[in-house]
């Protein structure tokens, strides 16, 4: 399975769109913080953050900003290389991204897939040959 490469750009224009990013990155700086709460929270993953140029970095994987989580859900998933594959495959593909809750966001992007729902079969329990029962003793 590959894994997906982003040009990582559109994902750095939008971290200053992102609350919980442009926070990080503002703490990173060394700059005050006016949302105590948000700051105390951020504290406790500070450690994690790196900036790398002008990615920002969770334990090693890029971030996804909040506003770039469709288009890398679309390239993971609907893109003509990615081919709808199933949840953990995708999840797979994204190994190298971060964003918060992203199982989730994962499942039910692919849950969601209209063009999956219409075409796939179903993939609950396959049906096998029929075989036969017992024929019980005549009493
Ligand atoms: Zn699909």
């Amino acid at each position: 399975m590959e894994v997906l490469k982003l040009d990582s750009e559109d994902l750095t224009n939008s971290y200053s769109e992102d609350k919980f990013d442009r926070a990080v990155l503002k703490k990173m700086n060394g700059d005050q913080m006016p949302d105590q709460v948000l700051s105390k929270k951020i504290d406790k993953f500070l450690p994690l953050f790196h900036n790398d140029g002008d990615k920002l970095l969770y334990d090693g994987k890029l971030c996804v900003p909040k506003n770039s989580t469709s288009t890398v859900m679309q390239l993971a998933y609907d893109a003509k290389t990615s081919g709808h594959f199933e949840y953990l495959k995708m999840l797979s593909r994204l190994k190298n991204y971060h964003r918060k809750h992203k199982s989730q966001d994962v499942k039910q992007y692919a849950k969601g897939c209209m063009v999956c729902q219409q075409k796939k079969d179903y993939l609950g329990k396959k049906l096998t040959y029929p075989t036969s029962l017992e024929v019980p003793e005549r009493q």
